[in-house]
């Protein structure tokens, strides 16, 4: 294929055949460690996502590569447009619901994430919007910015809530959900953790051996409505999955019903996927005090509409809203090392595909999601 002539982590291929790829995002240096290779990379230059007819276009136009963001739906359309050609999607993101699954897996085109770097990034993100909504940071800036700190008074104009040794609900412990856990064990947090597939009991071990140290709090498995009902804290962090793509789907998990099964002073923080809230039912719910409060940087439409109910006035001291921030920070996003940063990862994970690295084998290659696709 090429002979390589630079370092280990990214050696620099002669391509007699470049590949051609298309990002529909600029992702940054990272696009650069592609065309040192040889790579011709065509980056969709508007800030906003493309519309899916031009991705269409691109695939049909017999890129080898699709870079993707979660913006972009891709399904059959996408993969019968690219049959024969595209090779690989790769998607800056860890989350993936926006690729069809079963029609990436029909068309036998691997798909790509960017699992871990981003893990620590979204559970402190989530750990400070707990912070912000309980002790209600937004609303004392706003008092002193608006010059209405008349005086210091013991509990005018409000209070807010300690976290230190409250309960929290940890819903998915997965990576996220794990690495939150060990945020929450840091404020000597009582931990309920709720996960119908996958549980570590090794890892809750271990915390709750350190926590036996402190005399901190506790750490258990318990059942969603236990989870939900004892917590001062609920914490998101599944995937969203559909109806028919689960047993335990996540869509709408926090509804009218589930919302009610929360403490009247409890407040919910969610950093996973909008849908699996029933943003009309939270607004009810904020509304009428079902719970204290609630903190999203995820939205069932996003850019989060102007008319949305979660933008009502009345809510507005307890519902926290955040522009799909988590994993914001600067390294997490745009590192060009596959070890530090999504772009990196992004990237590395395409190479791989492409360049045929563990010997072709897609079930080898670490960043690939859908390797069941590939089962012989
Ligand atoms: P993961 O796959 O490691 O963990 C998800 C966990 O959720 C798994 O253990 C799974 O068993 C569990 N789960 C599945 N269905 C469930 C259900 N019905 N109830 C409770 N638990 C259930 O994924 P991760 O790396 O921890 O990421 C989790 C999600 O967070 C991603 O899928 C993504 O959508 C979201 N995310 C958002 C941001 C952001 O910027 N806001 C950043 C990163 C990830």
């Amino acid at each position: 294929m090429g002979e390589e002539i630079r370092d280990q982590r990214h050696p620099v291929a002669i391509l007699s055949n470049p590949f051609n790829v298309f990002a529909t995002c600029d992702i940054g240096e990272a696009l650069d460690l592609l065309r040192k290779r040889g790579y011709e990379v065509e980056v969709y230059p508007d800030p906003k996502a493309p519309a899916k007819r031009l991705i269409i276009e691109k695939v049909h136009s017999g890129i080898d590569g699709l870079i993707t963001t979660l913006r972009d739906q891709i399904d059959a359309e996408v993969f019968e447009a690219g049959k024969g050609t595209l090779k690989v999607v790769a998607q800056i993101a860890v989350g993936f619901d926006n690729i069809n699954r079963a029609d990436a897996n029909r068309y036998k085109i691997p798909f790509t994430n960017t699992a871990d770097v981003l893990t620590e990034a979204t559970a402190e993100f989530a750990f400070f919007m707990l912070g912000a909504l309980a002790r209600k940071l937004w609303a004392s800036e706003h008092l002193t910015r608006k010059n209405q700190w008349g005086f210091w008074h013991p509990y005018l104009p409000f209070l807010g809530d300690e976290v230190t040794g409250k309960t929290i609900a940890i819903i998915g412990t997965g990576r996220i959900g794990l690495a939150m856990i060990k945020k929450c064990a840091g404020f000597d947090m009582n931990i309920l953790c709720y996960d119908p597939a996958y549980q570590n009991h090794e890892y809750v071990k271990a915390i709750r051996e350190t926590m036996d140290l402190r005399h901190a709090r506790g750490i258990q498995y318990v059942s969603f409505e236990e989870a939900l009902s004892q917590a001062d804290f609920v914490s998101v962090h599944v995937p969203l999955l559909h109806e028919g793509e689960s047993d335990t789907p996540t869509f709408h998990l926090f509804n009218q019903r589930t919302l009610r099964m929360m403490k009247p002073t409890a407040f919910l923080v969610n950093t996973s996927r909008g849908p699996v809230i029933d943003e009309n039912a939270l607004a009810k719910a904020l509304k009428e005090n079902w719970i204290a409060g609630a903190a999203l940087d995820v939205y069932e439409k996003e850019p989060l509409p102007a008319d949305s109910p979660l933008r009502d006035p009345a809510i507005e001291d307890r519902c926290r809203l955040f522009p799909h921030f988590a994993s914001a920070g600067k390294i997490t996003r745009l590192s060009t090392d596959p070890d530090k940063g999504m772009a990196g990862r992004c990237v590395q994970g395409l190479i791989d595909v492409l360049e045929k690295n563990y010997g072709g084998d897609v079930k080898k290659m670490p960043y690939v999601v859908n390797k069941e696709a590939f089962e012989s």
